[in-house]
Protein backbone atom coordinates (compact mmCIF):
# COMPACT_ATOMS: atom_id res chain seq x y z
CA UNK A 1 0.00 0.00 0.00
CA UNK A 2 1.42 3.39 -0.94
CA UNK A 3 2.10 5.92 2.28
CA UNK A 4 0.44 8.84 2.57
CA UNK A 5 2.49 11.80 3.40
CA UNK A 6 1.15 15.25 3.80
CA UNK A 7 2.89 18.26 2.28
CA UNK A 8 5.59 18.88 4.65
CA UNK A 9 6.10 14.99 4.51
CA UNK A 10 6.26 14.62 7.99
CA UNK A 11 2.85 13.08 9.11
CA UNK A 12 0.96 9.70 7.74
CA UNK A 13 -2.88 11.20 8.60
CA UNK A 14 -3.99 14.55 7.30
CA UNK A 15 -3.79 17.65 10.03
CA UNK A 16 -7.35 19.18 9.75
CA UNK A 17 -6.93 22.79 11.42
CA UNK A 18 -10.00 24.02 13.04
CA UNK A 19 -10.44 27.81 13.63
CA UNK A 20 -10.69 28.47 16.97
CA UNK A 21 -11.27 32.03 17.22
CA UNK A 22 -15.11 31.34 18.45
CA UNK A 23 -18.19 29.04 17.00
CA UNK A 24 -18.42 25.05 16.87
CA UNK A 25 -14.93 24.37 17.12
CA UNK A 26 -15.00 21.20 19.31
CA UNK A 27 -17.66 18.58 17.26
CA UNK A 28 -15.58 19.52 14.08
CA UNK A 29 -12.50 18.15 16.10
CA UNK A 30 -14.17 15.47 17.65
CA UNK A 31 -16.18 14.50 14.09
CA UNK A 32 -11.91 14.19 12.51
CA UNK A 33 -10.65 12.31 14.90
CA UNK A 34 -13.51 9.99 14.54
CA UNK A 35 -12.77 9.99 11.21
CA UNK A 36 -9.21 8.97 11.28
CA UNK A 37 -7.87 12.37 10.93
CA UNK A 38 -5.22 14.55 13.24
CA UNK A 39 -7.30 17.66 14.24
CA UNK A 40 -5.69 20.68 15.45
CA UNK A 41 -7.03 24.48 16.66
CA UNK A 42 -5.82 26.79 14.79
CA UNK A 43 -5.55 30.11 17.11
CA UNK A 44 -2.37 32.05 15.70
CA UNK A 45 -0.14 32.47 12.46
CA UNK A 46 1.90 29.96 13.36
CA UNK A 47 -0.56 27.09 13.93
CA UNK A 48 -1.78 27.38 10.08
CA UNK A 49 1.90 25.53 9.37
CA UNK A 50 2.15 21.77 8.54
CA UNK A 51 -1.72 21.33 8.21
CA UNK A 52 -3.48 19.91 5.32
CA UNK A 53 -6.96 21.23 5.22
CA UNK A 54 -9.05 24.28 7.43
CA UNK A 55 -12.38 24.20 8.86
CA UNK A 56 -14.05 27.50 9.53
CA UNK A 57 -16.62 26.36 11.89
CA UNK A 58 -20.09 27.98 12.33
CA UNK A 59 -20.67 30.82 15.02
CA UNK A 60 -21.01 34.58 14.20
CA UNK A 61 -19.14 35.59 10.83
CA UNK A 62 -18.73 39.20 11.68
CA UNK A 63 -17.08 38.89 15.02
CA UNK A 64 -14.61 35.76 13.52
CA UNK A 65 -13.99 37.97 10.73
CA UNK A 66 -12.80 40.81 13.78
CA UNK A 67 -10.83 37.96 15.85
CA UNK A 68 -9.09 36.60 12.33
CA UNK A 69 -7.72 40.23 12.25
CA UNK A 70 -7.54 40.56 15.69
CA UNK A 71 -5.28 37.74 16.50
CA UNK A 72 -3.27 38.88 13.30
CA UNK A 73 -4.36 35.59 11.04
CA UNK A 74 -5.99 37.02 8.04
CA UNK A 75 -3.86 37.10 5.43
CA UNK A 76 -1.84 34.51 6.51
CA UNK A 77 -4.49 32.25 6.13
CA UNK A 78 -6.20 33.76 3.06
CA UNK A 79 -2.68 33.70 1.24
CA UNK A 80 -3.11 29.12 2.56
CA UNK A 81 -6.12 28.97 0.84
CA UNK A 82 -5.27 31.02 -2.25
CA UNK A 83 -2.44 28.44 -2.98
CA UNK A 84 -4.89 25.80 -2.86
CA UNK A 85 -5.44 24.68 0.57
CA UNK A 86 -8.67 22.43 1.02
CA UNK A 87 -11.30 24.10 3.28
CA UNK A 88 -14.53 23.23 4.45
CA UNK A 89 -17.10 26.27 5.82
CA UNK A 90 -19.61 25.33 8.12
CA UNK A 91 -22.55 28.06 8.35
CA UNK A 92 -20.76 31.32 9.86
CA UNK A 93 -17.56 29.54 8.04
CA UNK A 94 -19.08 29.81 4.49
CA UNK A 95 -20.49 33.19 5.15
CA UNK A 96 -16.93 33.87 5.73
CA UNK A 97 -15.66 32.08 2.42
CA UNK A 98 -18.23 33.41 0.35
CA UNK A 99 -17.04 36.80 -2.26
CA UNK A 100 -20.32 38.59 -2.28
CA UNK A 101 -23.07 39.04 1.07
CA UNK A 102 -26.29 40.35 0.14
CA UNK A 103 -27.62 43.54 1.13
CA UNK A 104 -23.89 45.32 0.66
CA UNK A 105 -22.22 43.72 3.90
CA UNK A 106 -18.54 43.17 2.94
CA UNK A 107 -17.52 40.40 2.60
CA UNK A 108 -15.47 38.43 4.99
CA UNK A 109 -12.47 36.55 3.35
CA UNK A 110 -13.75 36.84 -0.29
CA UNK A 111 -12.63 33.53 -1.81
CA UNK A 112 -15.69 32.07 -3.12
CA UNK A 113 -17.51 32.49 -5.99
CA UNK A 114 -20.72 32.67 -4.40
CA UNK A 115 -23.46 35.17 -2.96
CA UNK A 116 -25.25 34.27 0.52
CA UNK A 117 -27.78 35.43 1.90
CA UNK A 118 -26.90 35.91 5.93
CA UNK A 119 -29.54 34.79 8.64
CA UNK A 120 -31.80 33.92 5.28
CA UNK A 121 -34.41 31.74 7.44
CA UNK A 122 -34.89 34.51 10.50
CA UNK A 123 -33.97 34.63 14.00
CA UNK A 124 -32.46 31.78 16.12
CA UNK A 125 -36.06 30.63 16.96
CA UNK A 126 -36.38 30.20 13.32
CA UNK A 127 -33.50 27.35 12.88
CA UNK A 128 -34.62 24.06 12.37
CA UNK A 129 -33.98 20.62 11.22
CA UNK A 130 -33.84 18.69 7.24
CA UNK A 131 -33.16 15.81 5.72
CA UNK A 132 -31.80 16.55 2.67
CA UNK A 133 -29.97 14.85 -0.49
CA UNK A 134 -26.14 15.72 -0.93
CA UNK A 135 -24.53 14.56 -3.88
CA UNK A 136 -21.74 11.79 -3.21
CA UNK A 137 -23.61 10.93 0.07
CA UNK A 138 -26.51 8.30 -0.32
CA UNK A 139 -29.30 8.84 1.62
CA UNK A 140 -30.24 10.95 3.82
CA UNK A 141 -28.41 13.59 5.21
CA UNK A 142 -29.95 15.33 8.85
CA UNK A 143 -28.83 19.23 7.89
CA UNK A 144 -29.37 21.16 11.03
CA UNK A 145 -29.64 24.97 10.43
CA UNK A 146 -28.84 27.23 13.20
CA UNK A 147 -29.59 30.99 12.27
CA UNK A 148 -28.46 29.87 8.67
CA UNK A 149 -27.27 31.56 5.17
CA UNK A 150 -28.02 29.82 2.32
CA UNK A 151 -26.38 30.59 -1.19
CA UNK A 152 -28.55 32.49 -3.52
CA UNK A 153 -25.98 32.09 -6.78
CA UNK A 154 -23.02 30.37 -7.69
CA UNK A 155 -20.72 31.47 -10.18
CA UNK A 156 -18.74 29.40 -12.61
CA UNK A 157 -16.85 26.87 -11.45
CA UNK A 158 -19.02 26.39 -8.50
CA UNK A 159 -20.46 22.86 -8.42
CA UNK A 160 -23.90 22.66 -6.17
CA UNK A 161 -24.17 19.70 -3.57
CA UNK A 162 -26.89 20.35 -2.01
CA UNK A 163 -30.33 22.18 -2.62
CA UNK A 164 -33.67 22.04 0.05
CA UNK A 165 -36.92 23.51 -0.86
CA UNK A 166 -34.93 25.29 -4.46
CA UNK A 167 -32.46 26.73 -2.01
CA UNK A 168 -28.75 26.11 -2.45
CA UNK A 169 -27.29 24.18 0.51
CA UNK A 170 -23.57 23.17 0.24
CA UNK A 171 -21.46 24.00 -2.94
CA UNK A 172 -17.71 23.22 -4.20
CA UNK A 173 -15.49 25.43 -5.82
CA UNK A 174 -12.39 22.82 -6.35
CA UNK A 175 -10.92 22.96 -2.91
CA UNK A 176 -12.98 25.47 -1.60
CA UNK A 177 -16.13 23.65 0.37
CA UNK A 178 -19.08 25.28 1.87
CA UNK A 179 -22.24 24.56 3.54
CA UNK A 180 -25.47 26.29 5.17
CA UNK A 181 -25.72 23.85 7.86
CA UNK A 182 -23.99 21.96 10.73
CA UNK A 183 -22.58 18.57 9.87
CA UNK A 184 -20.32 18.26 13.08
CA UNK A 185 -23.78 18.46 14.91
CA UNK A 186 -25.76 15.43 12.99
CA UNK A 187 -24.10 12.74 14.41
CA UNK A 188 -23.44 11.46 11.39
CA UNK A 189 -19.47 11.74 9.72
CA UNK A 190 -20.57 11.23 6.14
CA UNK A 191 -19.87 14.98 5.29
CA UNK A 192 -16.72 15.07 6.90
CA UNK A 193 -15.54 11.83 5.29
CA UNK A 194 -16.14 12.98 2.11
CA UNK A 195 -14.18 16.22 2.48
CA UNK A 196 -11.29 13.96 4.02
CA UNK A 197 -11.49 12.08 1.28
CA UNK A 198 -10.93 14.84 -0.88
CA UNK A 199 -8.18 15.78 1.15
CA UNK A 200 -6.54 12.70 1.65
CA UNK A 201 -6.81 12.13 -2.26
CA UNK A 202 -4.48 16.04 -3.21
CA UNK A 203 -2.12 14.88 -0.07
CA UNK A 204 1.47 14.04 -1.66
CA UNK A 205 2.12 10.59 -2.26
CA UNK A 206 5.29 9.59 -0.05
CA UNK A 207 8.73 9.07 -2.68
CA UNK A 208 9.40 5.69 -2.82
CA UNK A 209 12.93 5.04 -0.11
CA UNK A 210 15.94 4.90 -2.21
N1 LIG B 1 -25.87 33.87 11.45
C1 LIG B 1 -24.48 33.58 11.54
C2 LIG B 1 -23.65 34.51 10.65
O1 LIG B 1 -24.11 34.93 9.64
C3 LIG B 1 -24.19 32.12 11.20
C4 LIG B 1 -24.88 31.19 12.16
C5 LIG B 1 -24.17 29.89 12.40
O2 LIG B 1 -22.98 29.75 12.07
N2 LIG B 1 -24.84 28.96 13.03
O3 LIG B 1 -22.53 34.78 10.96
Amino acid sequence: MMEIRNINGNSTRPTIGILGLQGAVEAHADMFAACGAAPRVVLRPADLEGIDALVIPGGESTTQKKLLNFNQLASGLVQRIAAGLPVLGTCAGLVMLAREVEGGTASKLNLMNIKVRRNAYGSQLDSFEAYIDIKGISGKFLAIMIRAPYIISVGEGVEVLATYEGRILAAREKHLWGCAFHPELSGDNRFHNMFLEYVKENMVPAATPA
